[in-house]
C-alpha cells in the first residue's frame, strides 16, 4: 500500500511524530517546572506502550511519517522503556523503511539504561544539559546530579549512538557565559552543542523576552573562538554550522527570535494521547478516546488527518496576539 503524504493547510509535508511518554520528571528544571505542586497523570490516563506504537504504526504505514522522538516529561522514567522502542523500532514505512528513531533525555539515568536501549534499536539520543558547573546546574535542574549526567553521556557515547546532540537552554545572565564552555566540550567529545532559546513554556509562567539569548549572539561567540560555517538547512529546527577545522559542529535553534514554523513537519502525541499540531497549540485532538473505544485503524488515521488540518501557519511568541498554551513544556513533551 502506497502511504498518502499528510498535507497541512499551509503545504507543509507532516512526519515526524514527537510522542511524550510521561510528565514526570527526575528533575525541576526552573524553565519547565515548578519546585513543587505538579499534578501528575494518573497511571491509567497515561497511553499504554500498546497504544502508543498503534498510533504510531498507523502514522508510519498510512502517512509515511519517516521520524519518531520519544520525550516527556523524562522518558526515561517510565519502566521497561526498551520494549517500547522495540516495538517502535519494528515499524516500516510502505517502502519497507524503518523510521528515524530518537529520544530527548535529561540524561541523568543513561549510564544505566543506554546499552539496553540501543540493542532494542533507539538511534540517536539528545542529552539536554545547561551547565558544565557543577553548582549552577544544581540551581537550574533543582538536582546536584551533573556527575550522573556526564557519566550518561559517556554510557551513550560508549554505546554506539551517533550523533548525540546536546541541547542546552540559553537564560541570560544565567548560562549565557558558558556557551563557547559547551563548544569546546562538544568538540573534545564527537558530541553537537545545540542552544536553545528559552521560550515561554515554564511551568511558572516568568518567562520574559529578556532571558531570551538570541542564536546570532551564540554564533558570534563561538566562531570567534572556533570558525565555522553554516550548514543548509533542512526541516531541522536548528541552523548547524560546522567548525572549519573539521572538529564537528553545533547548531543554534531560534525558535524565538527566528521561528522556523515554514519548515514545521511535526505533531505531538501528549501522555495522555492528545494529539497537538504545535508546541503553542491551544486545542487538542483526543485520540485516546478512539484507542478505547474500539477504533479501527481508519478511524484513527481519519482523526490524525483531521487534527492536521487545523494545523496552522506558526506560532506567535513576541506578537500581541500571542496565547501562551496551557500546558507547561514537561506536560506537552517538548
Ligand atoms: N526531560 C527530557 C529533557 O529534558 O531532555 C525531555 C523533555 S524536555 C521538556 C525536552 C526539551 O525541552 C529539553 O531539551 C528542554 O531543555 C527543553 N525545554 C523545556 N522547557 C523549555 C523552555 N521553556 N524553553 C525552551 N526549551 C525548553
Ligand atoms: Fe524534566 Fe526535561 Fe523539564 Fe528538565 S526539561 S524538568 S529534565 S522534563
Amino acid at each position: 500500500m502506497d502511504a498518502a503524504p499528510l498535507i497541512d493547510p499551509f503545504g507543509r509535508r507532516v512526519r515526524d511524530l514527537r510522542i511524550s511518554i510521561t510528565d514526570r520528571c527526575n528533575f525541576r528544571c526552573t524553565y519547565c517546572m515548578p519546585a513543587e505542586g505538579m499534578q501528575w497523570l494518573a497511571r491509567d490516563e497515561l497511553l499504554r506502550f500498546e497504544e502508543i506504537a498503534r498510533v504510531a504504526r498507523v502514522c508510519v504505514e498510512r502517512f509515511g511519517f519517516t521520524s519518531i522522538r520519544l520525550t516527556g516529561g523524562e522518558p526515561t522514567v517510565r519502566a521497561h522503556l526498551d520494549s517500547l522502542v522495540a516495538m517502535l523500532a519494528g515499524l516500516r514505512t510502505p517502502d519497507g523503511a524503518p523510521v528515524d528513531l530518537a529520544m530527548t533525555t535529561n540524561g541523568a539515568t543513561l549510564a544505566l539504561l543506554a546499552p539496553a536501549l540501543s540493542a532494542a534499536g533507539l538511534q540517536r539520543l539528545n542529552i539536554s544539559l545547561d551547565s558544565l558547573v557543577a553548582d549552577r546546574f544544581a540551581r537550574l535542574a533543582r538536582r546536584d546530579r551533573l556527575s550522573e549526567v556526564l557519566e550518561g553521556i559517556d554510557a551513550a557515547v560508549a554505546a554506539g549512538f551517533r550523533p548525540i546532540k546536546l541541547n542546552t537552554v540559553l537564560i541570560r545572565g544565567v548560562n549565557d557565559d558558558e556557551v563557547v564552555d559547551f563548544a569546546r566540550f562538544g568538540r573534545e567529545r564527537g558530541l553537537v552543542p545545540r542552544f536553545i532559546e528559552f521560550m515561554p513554556l515554564d511551568a511558572d509562567g516568568s518567562w520574559s523576552a529578556h532571558q531570551v539569548v538570541p542564536g546570532d549572539e551564540v554564533v558570534e561567540a563561538i566562531t570567534a573562538v572556533f570558525p565555522a560555517v553554516a550548514v543548509d538547512p533542512g526541516p531541522d529546527p536548528a541552523t548547524t554550522w560546522r567548525y572549519l577545522d573539521g572538529k564537528g559542529s553545533f547548531g543554534v535553534i531560534s525558535s524565538v527570535t527566528k521561528p522556523f514554523c515554514g519548515n514545521c513537519d511535526r505533531v505531538r502525541l501528549t501522555a495522555e494521547g492528545q494529539l497537538r499540531t504545535c508546541l503553542f497549540a491551544t486545542d487538542e485532538h483526543d485520540l485516546r478516546d478512539l484507542l478505547r473505544n474500539g477504533a479501527s485503524d481508519d478511524q484513527l488515521a481519519d482523526a490524525v488527518a483531521a487534527a492536521v488540518g487545523t494545523k496552522w501557519a506558526g506560532h506567535a511568541i513576541g506578537r500581541v496576539n500571542f496565547i501562551r498554551p496551557a500546558r507547561s513544556m514537561s506536560q506537552i513533551g517538548g
